[in-house]
């Protein structure tokens, strides 16, 4: 495949180390909230990076971290613990914020069928490892103790601004106004790798060190987590487009100093979702959740696929009117995949070039949205239909959309329906969407059944999910207001 390297700004041809096998390394949460709908395009878009290369045949070892110690509410590490701020915001222990919402971000993905890494780490886990590469980075000379804490001497490289598309002004972008600058620090770009010494005393997890008690900086984690897991050569290392600088930047900084040679050479790297007023941000207070979505009535895959259709590398803008067009054509596409009749052989010929002509459409720089409509075209081709099941299945192992699932879903719904108006002639018009064609035949059933309080809690419910319903002769029609 080809893939867009953020480290070198070119489209390049995928390698690997070891022939074959990707090593894979994922920045993984700050666990003090719930994931937003932003930080879940990016793990959306890593997700179809790891199973295009299992498609490609590669054997793939994902690790990811979980942040539950070290991230400041600033990326430049000052200010206080983002876990301990939540913590306090619940009034439980910095452990329990740390459980909860890690399981809050596993079940979000499953949702929305990311499928979790063969490694994933918590920091505080793995805080011996941390201990030892900090000595390691001291020892050879990299790093550099003051005012109580260790920090990494960036003026010892040969260079250090990797992702150098950042300007110099663009270098305090976690400093937040109202943070002094850290007086402990040699050059302006060196950055904590353990603390003993911090403004804000009370953090509640600290261990022992050669240091002092206290606690990594947030970089460490990831250059760590991943030589334990992914070995001293990472292949591909995955973020947001956020994590570039200063996170991966010193991240690249330690581990290269570390092992003495090159590090990770492929970065990939995912841009913003936006609302309308700007960057979506834990810390802002409300943000979209998959929860929230659920609660209006949209399918998660919906929002899965809304992402796919962009590509990976621009800014993607939500809006509730986006979601509604993206879901509409998710219920079309639905529609025509269950119009298929499934049950015959495949064609094998056929399926291995689709698969092909998927590859490479795919293979360009992890082009999603031209494997969105290259499902369009197998619904178009001239082939029998279980040879398209078969093409569509073999692509959704890419996408993870629950095409053929969902398809089967709407057969069956389409067959209660018809069976409802053969009994009763009564028929549901809408905006094409089985789930809520259903909803509406049931409220019709119960009017008819004079269970009068069941059909106005249907009507409440279709309400809550922004849909309209009119009675018309014969039946009803509903849409979306
Ligand atoms: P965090 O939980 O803050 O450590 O972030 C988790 C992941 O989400 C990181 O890879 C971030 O770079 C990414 N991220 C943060 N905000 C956004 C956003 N608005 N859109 C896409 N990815 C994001
Ligand atoms: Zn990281």
């Amino acid at each position: 495949m080809y893939l867009y390297n953020s480290a070198t700004h070119k489209k390049e041809e995928f390698q690997t180390h070891t022939p074959g096998r990707v090593e894979m390394y994922t920045c993984g949460p700050t666990v003090y909230h719930f994931a937003h709908i932003g930080n879940l395009r990016s793990y959306i878009m890593e997700d179809v990076l790891e199973k295009f290369l299992r498609y490609e045949g590669y054997d793939v070892n994902r690790v990811m971290n979980i942040t539950d110690v070290g991230h400041l509410t600033s990326d430049a590490d000052e200010g206080e613990d983002k876990m301990l701020k939540g913590a306090k915001r619940e009034n439980k222990t910095v452990m329990d914020i740390a459980k909860f919402y890690t399981d809050a971000f596993f079940a979000d993905c499953e949702k929305l069928n990311i499928k979790v890494p063969e490694v994933v780490q918590p920091a505080t886990g793995l805080i011996d490892e941390f201990i030892t590469t900090v000595q390691g980075l001291l020892d050879k000379g990299f790093a550099y103790f003051a005012g109580g804490n260790v920090y990494f001497d960036t003026s010892k490289l040969a260079s250090y601004h990797v992702f150098h598309n950042h300007e110099e002004d663009a270098l305090d972008v976690g400093v937040r106004e109202g943070v002094e600058e850290d007086s402990n620090k040699r050059n302006k770009n060196d950055f904590v790798l353990w603390f003993t010494k911090s403004k804000f005393e009370d953090q509640a997890l600290k261990w022992d060190s050669p240091w002092g008690v206290g606690y990594p900086g947030w970089h460490i984690e990831c250059s760590c987590i991943s030589m334990k897991y992914n070995g001293e050569y990472l292949d591909l290392h995955c973020g947001g487009i956020d994590n570039a600088f200063p996170h991966h930047t010193n991240e690249i900084a330690q581990s290269e100093a570390y092992l003495g040679h090159e590090w990770c050479k492929q970065w990939f790297h995912v841009a913003h979702l936006n609302t309308n007023s700007g960057k979506m941000s834990k810390s802002k207070g409300e943000f979209l959740t998959v929860s929230l979505l659920e609660e209006k009535g949209y399918d998660p895959i919906v929002y899965r696929f809304f992402c796919l259709q962009s590509h990976y590398r621009k800014g993607l803008v939500f809006s509730w009117e986006n979601l509604d067009n993206a879901t509409v054509a998710f219920n079309k596409l639905l529609s025509r995949i269950a119009a298929l009749k499934p049950g015959g052989e495949a064609d094998k010929a056929v399926l291995a070039e689709y698969e092909e002509k998927f590859k490479t459409l795919v293979g360009n720089d992890l082009n999603t949205s031209m494997g969105v409509t290259a499902l369009y075209d197998v619904l178009k081709a001239k082939t029998d239909d279980s040879t398209k099941l078969a093409i569509l299945d073999s692509y959704d192992k890419v996408l993870s959309l629950s095409l053929l699932d969902k398809a089967a879903k709407v057969r069956e719904e389409q067959a209660k329906a018809q069976t409802a108006q053969a009994a009763g002639g009564y028929t549901v018009t809408g905006e094409g969407d089985p789930a809520i064609d259903a909803l509406v035949l049931a409220r019709g059933e119960a009017k008819k059944a004079k269970n009068f309080a069941e059909a106005d809690r249907i009507r409440d419910e279709l309400k809550a999910m922004g849909v309209e319903v009119t009675d018309i002769p014969g039946g009803a029609s509903w849409k979306r207001i």
